[in-house]
């Protein structure tokens, strides 16, 4: 398969650089908020990165962009580390982060207010968020901007040593408040924030603005392309003023990508904070979310995510990739190594009478249909079977295929059997009685009969089978205002069946193919339950 991931425009500036011999080496890294899980735009990011390290045998960085300690916690920097590690991607032992500059980046502040470049700013939040204008209208100049550097010193160190309330000082760079830029117009750099950070505890009370400290870290790590998503496109003005006025010896340069948007998803940590936090899933790692947590307990692997990540490509251009692409890299890896067992999700009970009460009959199956090295695997049929009710109707119609009364179907791996009545209780059909007869491999009699799953009701355990579908019904839901209207109520169907007891001697597989529904994973949370649980990773069509 080719890999498409390489051939994109980063990777042309990259070998433009190379060939002007402009690095000595390759750096890049990812730098994510630890204000949430990561999702899988975020794996979009991190393989670009790490595979550009790898392919110029350069180097790579996990950096924690912690300079919002509101919203940051450590659960968040812990579920980061082990997903990046499950991907495979984890280059460095050593995980870095933009506080471990703290220091640096406020002495960095103090060259920009020396320079007169920067100054503190006494208006409030709301008098800035006025001044700054609008797009169509250019900017005030704050009364504080003019103050001398002398002063500026003083009120700066004031605002590190804790003797302002929060929101009543901030250190802004001086550019232009007529700029047709909004972000060049006197951006705040630094803010005060009585507040508690996972790494430096309370020895700061001032904390960097992303922007501010994003640069800063970039440039102290020695990284030499800055990959980010389109939104930046703006901020790298400011990314190159920062590091253009203050005494820093290396230059990044920042280069924006199209985040990758997936069809019925929402990609933003915001977000999808907010469908945990109303509790419209069951936490970050429901199978239903796109986090990487979530696609791990729904059954995706590491190489089908990286392989989608491949598909996709790398463009300045914004799309809407289609989840059947998702679907199809699981699917594919699947395919050749995972056994194949029955399950009967929608269970209904099947009585061939003419089978002897006790019948019991080992029937031996390989666990792979194509890949005889999987071994082989012993099936009991019984005179009570379960079959999926999907695959009966009572009455015989031009276009169903399976089972009716008066028509006959294949066993999978067993008999043909022919349903001649219905048990039915408060008119809802209990039981089907059929009789059987052996399956004769003329081509006449063969092309008549169509085939489907069961499992013997002695012989089989109950479980049950969470089956998933796509948690929005609009596909373009990032364009939505109020998302969370838009939730499919269908994204969670709860069935409760049987499945082969052989599963048993399997459970440490992660997947299934549950022949004719599709691709199953143990849900490992339920393990020690009464009932096992399967989520449907994705389904193939009864067919
Ligand atoms: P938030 O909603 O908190 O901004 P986020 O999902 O944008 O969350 P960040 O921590 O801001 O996450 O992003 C970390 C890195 O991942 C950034 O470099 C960002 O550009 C990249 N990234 C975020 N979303 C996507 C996406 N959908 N596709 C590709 N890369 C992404
Ligand atoms: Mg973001």
């Amino acid at each position: 398969m080719k890999d498409f991931s390489k051939n994109n425009f980063i990777y042309n500036i990259i070998n433009n650089d190379i060939l002007k011999n402009k690095y000595r080496i390759i750096h890049t890294r990812f730098s994510p908020e630890p204000n949430g899980y990561l999702h899988i735009g975020h794996i979009k990011s991190i393989y670009l990165n790490f595979s550009i390290a790898i392919n110029y045998n350069g180097k790579f960085n996990l950096r924690f962009d912690d300079t919002n300690p509101d919203n940051e916690k450590l659960k968040f920097i812990n579920s980061i580390i082990d997903d990046i590690k499950w991907l495979g991607c984890l280059y460095y032992k050593k995980i870095f982060y933009a506080s471990n500059y703290f220091f640096q980046m406020y002495n960095y502040a103090i060259e920009l207010i020396n320079k007169n470049l920067a100054y503190v700013d006494l208006l409030s939040k709301e008098e800035i968020k006025i001044y700054r204008g609008t797009l169509t209208k250019p900017g005030i100049d704050s009364p504080y901007r003019n103050q001398s550097k002398k002063n500026n010193l003083i009120l700066f160190k004031k605002m590190r040593f804790g003797k302002f309330n929060q929101g009543t000082a901030c250190l802004r760079a001086k550019i232009d408040m007529k700029s047709p830029c909004l972000i060049m117009r006197d951006p705040v750099l630094y803010r005060i924030k009585y507040v508690n950070h996972h790494q430096t505890n309370n020895d700061w009370c001032i904390y960097p603005t992303y922007d501010f400290a994003h640069c800063i870290s970039d440039a102290i790590e020695g990284i030499t392309h800055s990959l980010c998503t389109s939104e930046f496109i703006e901020n790298r003005k400011l990314y190159n003023w920062i590091l253009k006025n203050i005494s820093i010896n290396h230059y990044p340069k920042q280069y924006e990508f199209a985040p990758l948007n997936l069809a019925y998803h929402v990609l933003s940590k915001r977000k999808l904070k907010v469908l945990v936090d109303k509790k419209i899933v069951n936490g970050w790692d429901d199978p239903r979310m796109p986090t990487i947590a979530g696609l791990r307990r729904r059954g995706y692997t590491a190489k089908s995510l990286i392989e989608f990540c491949k598909r996709i490509g790398v463009t300045k251009k914004n799309s809407l990739i289609n989840i059947k692409l998702l679907e199809h890299c699981i699917n594919k890896e699947l395919n050749t190594m995972v056994p194949r067992i029955m399950a009967i999700i929608n269970p209904i009970l099947l009585i061939i009478n003419s089978l002897p009460k006790n019948y019991c009959m080992n029937i031996s199956v390989p666990n792979h249909p194509n890949n005889p090295n999987m071994g082989k695997k012993n099936i009991i049929l019984t005179r009570e079977i379960y079959i999926d009710r999907t695959d009966f109707n009572e009455f015989y119609t031009k276009n169903f295929k399976k089972l009716t009364l008066f028509k006959k179907v294949k066993l999978r791996y067993s008999y043909v059997i022919k349903a001649y009545k219905v048990l039915k209780k408060n008119n809802k059909i209990v039981a089907i009685l059929c009789n059987h007869e052996r399956y004769r491999t003329d081509k006449a009699y063969k092309s008549k009969i169509s085939i489907i799953h069961w499992v013997s009701k002695k012989y089989s355990l109950p479980a049950e089978f969470r089956l998933y579908e796509n948690l929005f019904k609009v596909s373009n839901i990032e364009d939505k205002v109020n998302f969370t209207s838009y939730i499919n109520k269908n994204s969670l169907i709860v069935k409760h069946g049987f499945i082969e007891k052989n599963i048993k001697v399997n459970l440490n597989i992660d997947a299934f193919q549950f022949e004719r529904e599709g691709y199953f994973c143990l849900d490992k949370k339920y393990i020690n339950d009464k009932i096992m649980v399967f989520n449907r990773i994705t389904s193939i069509k009864h067919n």
